[in-house]
């Protein structure tokens, strides 16, 4: 990748992991660890904001330019493609490294410390669109090997990656524009068919919920002024409809980083604007607002509510010490956890890592949902 990009990145706290790919210590890992709060995720889903590695595969590239994204975009060449088994290692060592501070500040949750050194869930977003590196499937396909939870952010604009790669735990496809006119103007996609791309990518996720093969969200962020506006909401409601996402996220554009050269603070909605945005579009597409963060300016919208959006941590990612090789065992050695042997790291290069590519070791097992219905 474009080593000029790669220096910006590290300057802003960026540790790479690989060519292209880096991990970088998320503000709510953090905030958690510190006794400050966690996400809106851990208090939507259950996800564990001390136990998270947030990164991403693709720091070099993005297929879209949208105006609302705070980060400064690059496009340049993958170089050398990342092994998709090493980056697994190569993110807890890396994790471990930038929360190892914390030891020593007695300010910190000292359980949560120690805890934080085994982490449970990989939040593949970051930066960059992630579906364009070659060996995503691989990639997830360790992370379910192994027991680890993830959150996969695309927006969707490779459908037929999409369409091969083994279940994250819960696959996001951000959405952001209610018609192809504003989806050009606002999101400036690199491919011609980048709407009809977006289109096939909504009735896959409908199609993973009908065959229950994965948790599936969408998200909408909606800038104030620009497209959260009443006229949109039947346009944004047939998109939902369409996708039939078990878990509707609805954000508002944050006035932070290079968007700030873009728009105005006057496009960032408030949490209350959000909220009567989201109920009234949800009238439109019988999805209800089933829980809110303030402080993030979203809430989550479900068809119904259910206990069954909270990850059943405990159950399907056993805290077991496979998780960890040796490096992070040694590091660990406050911990009372005890090594297992440890796992075999060539999955993907061999004939039967392909095999496994398409039948994961790990899955996440899900009841089969009907289209529409009412329950997870
Ligand atoms: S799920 Fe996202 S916001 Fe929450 S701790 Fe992980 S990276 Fe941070």
């Amino acid at each position: 990748m474009d080593s000029a990009y790669r220096k910006l990145l590290e300057k802003q706290g960026y540790k790479f992991i690989g060519e292209h790919s880096a991990c970088k210590t998320c503000h709510y890992t953090a905030s958690s660890i510190a006794g400050k709060g966690t996400c809106y995720k851990h208090k939507f889903y259950g996800i564990e904001s001390h136990r998270c590695v947030q990164m991403t595969v693709a720091a070099n590239f993005c297929n879209m330019d949208c105006v609302f994204c705070w980060r400064k975009r690059n496009n340049s060449p993958f170089g050398k493609i990342d092994d998709p088994v090493a980056l697994v290692d190569n993110a807890l060592r890396a994790q471990m490294k930038a929360l190892s501070g914390f030891g020593g500040n007695p300010a910190a949750d000292r359980q949560k410390f120690i805890e934080s050194k085994q982490p449970l869930h990989f939040a593949i977003s970051l930066n960059g669109e992630n579906t364009a590196y070659p060996r995503l499937g691989e990639f997830i396909s360790e992370l379910n090997r192994r027991g680890y939870t993830s959150f996969l952010v695309t927006n969707g604009q490779l459908p037929e990656v999409l369409a091969k790669i083994p279940p994250p735990t819960q696959l996001y496809i951000s959405v952001s524009a209610p018609n192809e006119e504003l989806f050009s103007s606002v999101d400036k996609p690199m491919y011609k068919d980048g709407w009809q791309r977006l289109m096939k990518s909504l009735d896959l996720l409908n199609r993973f919920r009908e065959e229950g093969k994965t948790r599936t969200v969408m998200r909408l962020t909606l800038i104030k002024g620009l497209t959260m506006l009443p006229q949109y909401a039947e346009q944004f409601a047939a998109m939902i409809k369409r996708a039939n996402p078990m878990f509707l996220e609805c954000k508002s554009y944050m006035w932070v980083g290079t968007s700030r050269e873009k728009l105005e603070k006057d496009n960032m909605a408030s949490h209350g604007e959000i909220r009567e945005f989201s109920a009234a579009l949800g009238m439109k597409c019988s999805y209800k607002v089933v829980d809110e963060q303030e402080e993030s300016r979203v809430v989550l919208m479900m068809q119904e509510d259910s206990p069954d959006r909270f990850l059943k941590i405990g159950e399907i990612n056993p805290i077991r010490p496979g998780h960890l090789d040796a490096f992070s065992i040694a590091a660990a050695a406050d911990t009372v956890i005890q090594p297992l042997p440890a796992v075999a790291s060539t999955v993907a290069a061999t004939a039967e890592g392909q095999k496994e590519l398409e039948q994961p070791l790990f899955q996440l097992k899900f009841p089969k949902i009907p289209v529409g219905a009412k329950h997870l």
